[in-house]
């Protein structure tokens, strides 16, 4: 008998199952809105065009080699990185207090910064919004931290508690770490108001708070990198300490090359060094050291003006055809009197709309439809196009009356 033979068969991934049972479905029709990447209008993946130029750029340079990269991974792609998240004239760039590593895209990232703190901070609680990316529970509880939720999502205005994150942050235990989505907030689609982050602000700087900003969606919301990056700028201002862990899987579209950054701006320079040598210690153990490929194509397109600006251009056409994504589902739902209020489709920002569907109308939707998504009645807007707006907004249609 195998030594194995109590092992019990683990549940799917709550979102990575529901790709699982999409290709499982013989249906012409199907369509798959549980996945969290970009597709055309043909629904199809795509490598932008700067990407591609990218990687012409690299595979005919004839003196890159493929021997180790240092623990912490490319240096130049380190530099960039800060710089695109914390702006280009960042004091704290600029006074060396802010360390950079390379990481395993965004997961890998904070999973990286988790350990970090978990090793090396006095408050062990990190607080996660609620809800929140599925992934991010069992993340900060491996990595040796404990996780709390704060409110965050208000089913009944579908948009921001505002008041309940105000208080439960308000109740925290002083020095706790709050894990804040840079913009897009995943599922929900909903963020806080440039005014409203003020106020999160001064709250967690009072209270000693550490701020730990996942950004997976810079220039992916709104179609600017700097609007997406404002908020973690404005707490990075304010001479504060900070994490931050970015992901280039969704704004450059190199999802499966894995490739993100772990910055933490400490208060002085010398702070950062010691802080950079820890993060080394995390690291080497788990992977010993990152790969080239994917890091190297951000490092080109960042350091080329013309890429870069080629670049900015396609991001904002992804964002532009998820917003008219967004404006198509609703007029459609309007078109049918369909039952409710559907404002939020518009209101929401990002990939995801957080539907207000439930467990019962989504099964219903898969089971009758052949639309796939998570069960909290989260839809990626990135997997419709102008030719399946109408089958979806005959489903929820249907789901709801
Ligand atoms: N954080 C959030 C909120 C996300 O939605 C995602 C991806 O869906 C990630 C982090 C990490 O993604 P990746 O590890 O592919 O960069």
């Amino acid at each position: 008998d195998s030594v194995f033979a109590h092992v019990v068969q683990a549940p799917e991934d709550p979102i990575l199952g529901v790709t699982v049972a999409y290709l499982k479905d013989p249906s012409p029709i199907k369509l798959n809105l549980g996945v969290g990447a970009y597709r055309t209008e043909e629904g199809k993946p795509v490598v932008l065009n700067a990407v591609r130029k990218a990687e012409h750029q690299l595979v005919n340079d004839v003196s890159r080699v493929k021997e180790y990269l240092p623990i912490v991974g490319i240096a130049e792609f380190n530099k960039l990185s800060a710089k695109l998240i914390l702006g280009a004239d960042s004091p704290a760039i600029q006074q060396n207090r802010v360390t950079t590593v390379q990481c395993l895209s965004g997961t890998g990232s904070l999973r990286v910064g988790g350990e970090f703190l978990a090793r090396h901070y006095h408050e062990r609680s990190i607080y996660i919004p609620q809800p929140t990316w599925g992934n991010h529970i069992k993340v900060f509880a491996l990595s040796g931290l404990t996780v709390k939720t704060y409110r965050y999502y208000d089913p009944a205005t579908r948009g921001l508690n505002f008041q309940g994150l105000l208080e439960d942050l308000g109740s925290a235990p002083s020095g706790a770490i709050v894990l804040l989505h840079a913009c897009a907030h995943n599922p929900t689609g909903v963020d806080p108001t440039l005014e409203q982050w003020e106020q999160i602000r001064q709250l967690i700087r009072s209270k000693a708070l550490l701020p730990f900003f996942d950004s997976a969606y810079q220039g992916f919301a709104s179609g600017s990198l700097d609007a997406d990056a404002q908020p973690i700028r404005t707490f990075a201002a304010d001479g504060g300490e900070l994490l931050v862990a970015q992901s280039y899987a969704k704004n450059m579209g190199l999802y499966g090359e894995r490739v993100g950054a772990l910055s933490i701006v400490c208060k002085t320079a010398d702070v950062a060094v010691r802080v950079e040598s820890q993060l080394k210690l995390v690291i080497r153990p788990m992977y010993s050291n990152p790969p080239i490929h994917g890091a190297s194509i951000v490092a080109t397109i960042l350091r080329d003006r013309n890429l870069y600006d080629e670049w900015t251009v396609e991001l904002k056409a992804m964002a532009d055809r998820i917003i008219s994504m967004r404006q198509q589902l609703f007029d459609a739902l309007q078109a049918r009197g369909t039952p409710g209020d559907w404002s939020h489709i518009i209101k929401q920002i990002g990939m995801f709309t957080f539907t207000g569907l439930n467990a019962e109308q989504v099964a219903f939707m898969t089971g009758e439809y052949h639309i796939y998504m998570t069960s909290d009645g989260r839809i990626s807007m990135a997997g419709l196009s102008t030719k399946t707006v109408p089958h979806l907004a005959d489903a929820i249609h249907a789901a709801v009356t």
